[in-house]
């Protein structure tokens, strides 16, 4: 298929796409001065309907009701947004679901937990493709708790095999902790298979899902998994820096040990009493006052999510990778691209990575045409294809632009 057979395919695709008309929703999504945003996966683009939001809170919420806020509304909403992410994005039911803190946070939080409830266990399993956060909050635990790291090795183009997993873990394993899609290749890790075989082992799973949630569907209850966490700033549309959320599972929300022991994680928290006492469910997993500005514009997102159904959102993730990679494979390939992302749909999230040694330059380039995917070492550009806001003439922009900066180069 040649290169303007692609232009007319994804002007088709634009066409048939049931979601196609809800792009407009998102500020930005005309602008002239940007024809391809490839980083969704990494900061998404925010909604009209926030512009309107966080203009009103800052009128009516925060400059007129004042501190009464927080009694009207503030104080609930960690825990009124966990419940909305629970039943539009992770298949988690209520209680179970908070909004707080960074994800670097979240996880020493839970991990940390995690480990004091596995009393006498001495490892935690993790792979080296993991988020640098990740395996950096983890190798800091280990030191702080005294116990050993063992580490998974994964496929360059893959991820974390049932198998690999299995033959890590023992009566050894206090803790898990993975990525659902991982950041780099997009591989889909089969949560549900690697849950139960730690669950035999006796151990618990701290599942990473900052590249999945609101991309790729969860069922956090129906795969029995014990703890959870992602940021929220990237399908998420909670803008940069905005909180991260946690699920710990109902049944581990007793033995919640908070390691870092706040007032508003406490039982009473204005009785400003002596003692640290733990609230009761998912509110001791706060520490302190929560970060109410940073959370309003999620709630955008799931409202759109909730409109367009998460099965939708993964159908359309499905076509727009599968279409990059058909692109890839008769345009970019044969200019010495190579793929980085798995081929299979049902083991791929929503984002592709394609690898080139000229890339870091190329990307570049690109970032002057106002064509913005990102560049990761070694030499990978990644294109993240977010459902609600990338259309397939969009993709397809990104891509023919890729391929005539290397020709250009050539
Ligand atoms: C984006 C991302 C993070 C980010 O953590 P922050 O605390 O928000 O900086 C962590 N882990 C993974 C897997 C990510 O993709």
């Amino acid at each position: 298929m040649n290169e303007s057979r692609f232009a007319e395919l994804a002007k088709e695709l634009d066409a048939a796409d049931p979601l196609a008309d809800l792009r407009e929703r998102f500020v930005g999504h005309n602008d002239p001065a940007i024809s391809a945003y490839f980083d969704g996966n990494s900061l998404g683009r925010p909604l009209a309907a926030t512009l309107d939001r966080l203009g009103e809170f800052v009128t009516h919420a925060w400059g007129s009701r004042l501190i009464r806020s927080w009694d009207e509304g503030w104080l609930a909403l960690p825990s009124a947004i966990g419940d909305q992410l629970g039943a539009t994005v992770l298949g988690a039911a209520p209680g179970q679901c908070i909004v707080a803190d960074s994800t670097t946070v979240l996880l020493y939080k839970l991990a940390r937990a995690a480990v004091a409830a596995g009393a006498g266990r001495t490892e935690i399993v993790l792979d080296r493709d993991n988020f640098p956060t990740d395996r950096y909050v983890m190798d800091g635990i280990a030191r702080e708790c005294g116990m050993t790291l063992r580490w998974l090795e994964a496929d360059y183009d893959g991820g974390v095999s049932p198998e690999a997993v299995a033959s890590a873990v023992g009566p050894q394993t206090a803790l898990v902790v993975l990525s659902h899609v991982a950041y780099r290749s997009g591989f889909i890790a089969d949560v549900p298979a690697i849950t139960a075989l730690v669950h035999e082992a006796g151990g618990r799973v701290l599942w990473d899902l900052c590249h999945s949630a609101g991309s790729v569907p969860a069922e956090l209850d129906n795969w029995n998994v014990d703890y959870a966490a992602g940021c929220s700033y990237k399908y998420l549309g909670g803008g940069p820096g905005a909180p991260a959320w946690a699920y710990v599972a109902r049944r581990h929300q007793e033995d919640f040990a908070q390691p870092i022991q706040g007032w508003l994680g406490a039982g009473d928290p204005f009785a400003m009493g002596a003692d640290y006492v733990p609230a009761a469910g998912i509110q001791r997993v706060v520490s302190g006052t929560p970060p109410i500005l940073g959370m309003l514009a999620i709630q955008d997102m799931i409202a759109l999510i909730a409109e367009a159904g998460m099965d939708a959102v993964r159908a359309k993730s499905v076509q727009l990778t599968s279409f990059a990679v058909q692109a890839f494979d008769e345009i970019l390939a044969p200019l010495g691209v190579t793929l980085a992302s798995p081929r299979d749909t049902a083991r791929r999230g929503s984002h592709v990575t394609i690898d080139h040694p000229s890339f870091k330059d190329v990307t570049a380039r690109l970032w002057e045409r106002g064509i913005i995917p990102d560049y990761r070492n070694p030499n990978g550009i990644r294109l993240g294809l977010s459902p609600l806001s990338t259309s397939f003439a969009e993709t397809w922009t990104g891509i023919e632009a890729i391929a005539s900066e290397l020709r250009h180069a050539a």
